[in-house]
């Protein structure tokens, strides 16, 4: 709280004290020149912050979709013991147990998954080129 009324303070002085550089130098008009520096720094600010703003946010959002995808990776249809007719979708991590409540029966199941394992293959051709 105490660090950001001081950035507050910065900024203004910092704001008031490049208007009265540019005011003097145009010493006829100072005070002209002073308003009219400050408000054109003060949207300039609120320009760049808006920009700013914009592109925190489009990152955020490319955060929020990858991490979607990541998710929706791992899901995987699984059937209840209880009904076969009971498919539902269920997170599948390997690094804890998965459960997950049945809709149909409302009991608490826990996934084991497991991994099948087959030899890759390298197809041969026998094409015209090939022989
Ligand atoms: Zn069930």
């Amino acid at each position: 709280m105490k660090s950001s009324l001081a950035k507050i303070l910065y900024s203004t002085i910092l704001t008031f004290s490049i208007s009265t550089i540019v005011g003097l130098i145009f010493k006829s008009n100072f005070w002209y020149v002073f308003v009219l520096t400050t408000i054109s720094q003060v949207i300039g600010f609120l320009i760049l912050n808006q920009i700013y703003t914009n592109r925190l946010k489009q990152s955020l959002e490319m955060i929020k979709a990858d991490q979607l995808r990541e998710q929706n990776r791992n899901y995987v249809n699984v059937v209840c013991p209880c009904n076969e007719k009971s498919v539902q979708l269920v997170d599948i991590r390997f690094d804890t147990k998965p459960q997950y409540t049945c809709n149909k029966c409302n009991k608490q199941v826990s996934c084991e998954a497991s991994v099948r394992t087959f030899t890759v293959t390298s197809p041969v051709y026998f094409g015209k080129d090939n022989g």
